[in-house]
């Protein structure tokens, strides 16, 4: 039996889909201005840990949407779009961004062994969608328009606090972060569609009844939900950071519009964090995955990193941690390979390795708790209750979830060495070609003076640190 913490009812909730012959699941992607940070595939790797736990009991379809166009650079509707800020820093147009953008996030989702979504929709591909929608709404009274858009007057919806709770809301109308412009009715109103500046001509624009524009970020994602997901989906997942204006928003939008409940469980990720802060792209303190692997670590141990803490805790990222995942990454394989060796490729899926497998299941089923899970896997490598062949069949059961390779080898980590050991490990390559053993051994005790083993293989010198 699946527990969910629901931001909506602020409990652990037993999982009850609306249809066991096909559970609906809606991520919030990316928006396809800038590099994915690792923040951002946080989520995306908690996301794939439910749709992978999901899919033990359900058939799941999995929609993700791509922000390419209308989501501005303040959550709450102002500023400029992201995508014309990116073309205008890169020099290229706003589709070319978008369509460089997006590539690359899936290479990182893939990389990290991310299940890809069933549906996946791009919000310029959904415009007419997104028009009608606001019709809808605009036919029931819930908009209004002002000189730069159609806004949705969130007076009229009398839930509007719901998912947040009175008085973060309260909090939120009066905080810095909106700027109430002064033909908005009220703070936490909304642009559902935005009219193009009159003075300059933007790249992503189409005509609607309003006149020519583009759509606003928050009616993107509840058009191309419900279009692909009916009415009512199952669960409704993203960054904690969405909970206050993204979800509600979309809450507001959705139910105004059908008369019905838009999801019955919102499932938020907490951040990823840096010490010296929030990490933010908007901001350019950001890593990406790309400089993870410039730094010699595989996309995986990032994965197993995510693993190590519950989805609903903030998680501080650093390098220590990254190396202590890479080799935690590497012993768990090592001895699942062992195992796998021990049993001649054999696996027995016996009562007891069931057994391992729904003490793995029941954790993933609690709330997604992955540490325990991985704690669990931890311990059924090391047990001595198992044999090589049942530890195999679990491993095997395990990996369709932690998806972290367990049976590959990995590869030899390459850790950065500080400049002195690179430039000692040269002089001592010199000395070897040379054939002056001498210095060659004064040079290695140098380098584990500096805190590294030099260890000699046929592929040349290789440092670790001790
Ligand atoms: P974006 O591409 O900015 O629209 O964000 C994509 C996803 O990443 C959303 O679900 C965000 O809530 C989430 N997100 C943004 N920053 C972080 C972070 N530092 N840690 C975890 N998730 C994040
Ligand atoms: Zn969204």
């Amino acid at each position: 039996m699946m527990h969910l913490y629901n931001s909506a009812s602020r409990h652990k909730d037993e999982f009850k889909p609306l249809h066991a012959e096909q559970v609906t699941m809606y991520c919030c992607g990316p928006t396809v201005y800038n590099y994915a940070h690792i923040g951002n595939l946080r989520t995306y790797i908690f996301e794939d840990l439910l749709a992978r736990t999901l899919r033990l009991h359900y058939p799941l379809k999995h929609v993700m949407n791509v922000t390419d166009v209308g989501h501005l650079v303040s959550d709450a509707d102002d500023g400029e779009d992201k995508m014309e800020l990116g073309a205008a820093r890169e020099g290229k147009s706003a589709w070319d961004i978008a369509k460089f953008y997006e590539a690359k996030f899936w290479a990182d989702y893939d990389a990290l062994h991310c299940t890809r979504p069933s549906v996946v929709s791009r919000a310029t591909e959904h415009i007419n969608e997104m028009i009608a929608l606001v019709k809808t709404l605009e036919e029931k009274g819930y908009t209004y328009r002002t000189s730069d858009g159609i806004y949705y007057d969130t007076s009229k919806f009398d839930r509007y606090d719901a998912l947040v709770g009175h008085a973060r809301i309260c909090g939120l109308q009066g905080g810095a972060r909106v700027e109430m412009s002064d033909e908005k009715r009220n703070p936490t109103d909304f642009a559902l569609w935005k009219f193009s500046p009159k003075d300059k001509k933007r790249q992503m624009e189409w005509d609607s009844p309003w006149g020519v524009g583009f759509p606003g970020w928050h009616i993107e994602c509840s058009a191309m939900a419900m279009k692909y997901l009916g009415h009512t989906l199952d669960i409704h997942c993203g960054g904690i950071d969405h909970v206050t204006i993204h979800h509600t928003n979309e809450i507001a939008q959705s139910e105004a519009a059908t008369g019905e409940k838009y999801v019955n469980y919102w499932v938020h990720g907490e951040f990823l964090i840096l010490r010296s802060g929030k990490m933010s792209k908007s901001g350019g303190t950001f890593v990406t995955l790309d400089v993870l692997k410039e730094k010699g670590y595989e996309p995986l141990a990032y994965r197993y990193l995510c693993l190590g803490a519950h989805y609903r805790t903030q998680l501080e990222f650093s390098y220590e941690s990254m190396d202590s995942a890479s080799k935690s990454l590497k012993n768990l394989r090592a001895l699942a390979q062992q195992a796998q060796e021990a049993a001649g490729g054999a696996a027995q899926d016996t009562e007891n390795a069931r057994a391992w497998k729904d003490k793995f299941t029941a954790a993933m089923e609690d709330d997604l708790n992955a540490p325990k899970a991985l704690a669990v896997t931890w311990e059924a490598v090391r047990s001595a209750e198992l044999s090589a062949g049942e530890k195999l069949a679990f491993l095997q059961f395990a990996d369709s979830i932690l998806s972290l390779d367990l049976f590959k080898q990995s590869a030899p980590a390459r850790q950065e060495l500080p400049a002195e050991v690179e430039k000692l490990l040269a002089e001592r390559a010199q000395a070897r070609a040379a054939k002056d053993w001498k210095k060659s051994d004064e040079l290695r005790d140098a380098i584990a003076r500096a805190g590294y083993i030099v260890k000699d293989t046929p592929k040349g010198q290789q440092a670790e640190k001790k």
